[in-house]
């Protein structure tokens, strides 16, 4: 059985059963056999600058929003601790990136 037909089993399952619980846990099964689409995968990966402008008195310093590390200077592409791309350009980088290492 592929992936694809486990999901497709699962979700006519779900149909197959008056008992709550089993419902449940076929619903479970679906949406967990599902792979997520790419644009989940970036959002759950991208990162964000946060700027901490204000509460640093001016000075020009930002926050990752995925490892919460400050740094201090202009805005860059990547985080400098945790690598996240923080732009789209920079997630568009990684992708082609990681379409040439998957072929
Ligand atoms: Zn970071």
């Amino acid at each position: 059985m592929t992936r694809e037909e486990a999901v497709k089993f699962a979700e006519h399952a779900v149909n197959m059963t008056d008992i709550p619980e089993v419902k449940e846990f076929y619903r479970m099964a679906a949406v967990a056999l599902t792979p997520p689409t790419q644009e989940q995968v970036n959002k759950a990966w991208r990162g964000e600058w946060e700027d901490m402008r204000e509460a640093y008195n001016d000075v020009p310093k930002r926050r990752c929003s995925r490892c919460k590390r400050v740094f201090i200077g202009p805005d860059t592409p990547f985080c400098e601790a945790c690598g996240a791309p923080m732009t789209d350009e920079a997630v568009e980088m990684v992708m082609e990136r990681w379409e040439e290492l998957n072929g």
